[in-house]
């Protein structure tokens, strides 16, 4: 195993990111579920990874697997119907989907940590929002009822929600969307997890509460300097928050690129296509480009590219050969660092 030495000329915190194995990393992921009609290949050989402290968005149209892949690695997906035919997903080096239904449950909550969209289905409507923070206390820590309140109120004001002492006995319906969303972020950072995944967390909000809320989520990630994998359908969401993007199309990863790159050359049609739907607000009124179509049928997925019947740049080997994800270049050949693109033309998609 090679390391990487320190650089004596870097503070210990940068040098440690450089060096430190990636906190979590999925290699080759396939997931399918059994249905009525056939078998639906949702994931189909995903990779990617989260340092410690950095931040992946996790980017693609409704269906094509992003949820999925965070069951996956959450270890919860609803095995059957789901199946994981292949791939691994290594924690801290150690390969989770070997581990027991038992030693995954105790991972949960305590190292690696969900965050959903829908708050209110989320949490539990007869319990006191205190009693379900409170209870990660107990159970995993084995607090008394006292301490376990005392820390509920403690996350409650560490997520800003008003008046935390006097609310901590309100029930999950007494919250605005945007306070309980933060509730369900106190829960998810109650046991300090190394790894956050946040599921569209802030799509069911309003704008100005969406800019608030994911504000907070960045900002305590840093603190604790936790990894976190934030899946979103929204380009716009991600720029100010995250470090690097990986675009999904059909269960596959079609792109890769730090942050900041892919705004300014997309080596993808797919996300070009993305990119182009952002809403400006120098262009109101004009008419979002959408990408035309729809993403294909995870029962019978077109051969060759999955994009292919929705780019307007295919050639005929797009209907043949399935592109694999190859390290993005300059025109002199010069790789760029963390780009890949899966588009038989990304040479002429990013270059023109
Ligand atoms: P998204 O990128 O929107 O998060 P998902 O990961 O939720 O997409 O879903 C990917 C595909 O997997 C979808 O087409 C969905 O219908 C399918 N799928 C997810 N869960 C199940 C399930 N329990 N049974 C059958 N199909 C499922
Ligand atoms: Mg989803």
């Amino acid at each position: 195993m090679t390391t990487i030495e320190k650089d004596p000329g870097t503070n210990g915190a940068a040098a440690a990111k450089t060096s430190a194995a990636p906190l979590l990393e999925v290699r080759n992921l396939h997931v399918e579920f059994k249905t009525d009609e056939g078998i639906a290949k949702a994931v189909n050989g995903v990779s990617y990874s989260v340092g410690a402290g950095e931040t992946l968005a996790v980017l693609g149209e409704s269906g094509s697997g992003k949820s999925v892949t965070a069951q996956a690695i959450m270890g919860i997906l609803d095995m059957p119907p789901g199946r994981i035919p292949q791939g691994e997903i290594l924690f801290k080096g150690q390969d989770i989907l070997k581990l027991s239904g038992e030693e995954r449950r105790k991972m949960r909550g305590a190292k690696m940590a969900m965050i959903f969209q829908d708050a209110l289905s989320a949490l539990n409507p007869v319990h006191s929002v205190g009693t379900q923070i409170g209870e990660m206390f107990r159970v995993h820590r084995g607090m008394s009822k006292k301490d376990a309140k005392a820390k509920a109120v403690e996350l409650m004001d560490r997520v800003r929600i008003p008046a935390a002492k006097a609310r901590v006995g309100d029930y999950p319906h007494q919250f605005s969307g945007g306070m309980r969303q933060r509730i369900m972020i106190a829960m998810a950072l109650a046991l300090e997890p190394d790894l956050i995944i946040a599921d569209e967390p802030t799509t069911a909000l309003d704008v100005t509460v969406q800019a608030q809320v994911m504000d907070l989520l960045a900002e305590l990630q840093r603190e604790m300097n936790m990894g976190l994998i934030l899946i979103t359908h929204d380009l716009g969401v991600v720029a100010d928050v995250a470090d690097k993007i990986a675009v999904m199309y059909a269960g596959r990863i079609v792109e890769t690129a730090p942050v900041h790159e892919i705004y300014k050359r997309p080596a993808h049609p797919y996300t070009r296509g993305l990119l182009s739907s952002i809403p400006r607000l120098d262009q109101k009124g004009q008419d979002l480009y959408a990408i035309k179509g729809l993403p294909p049928n995870l029962l019978a997925i077109p051969s060759g590219c999955a994009f292919r019947p929705r780019c307007a740049s295919a050639q005929s080997v797009c209907g043949e050969e399935v592109p694999a994800l190859e390290q993005v270049t300059e025109r002199d050949g010069t790789d760029l660092a963390g780009r890949g693109s899966a588009c038989h033309f990304w040479k002429e998609t990013i270059h023109g």
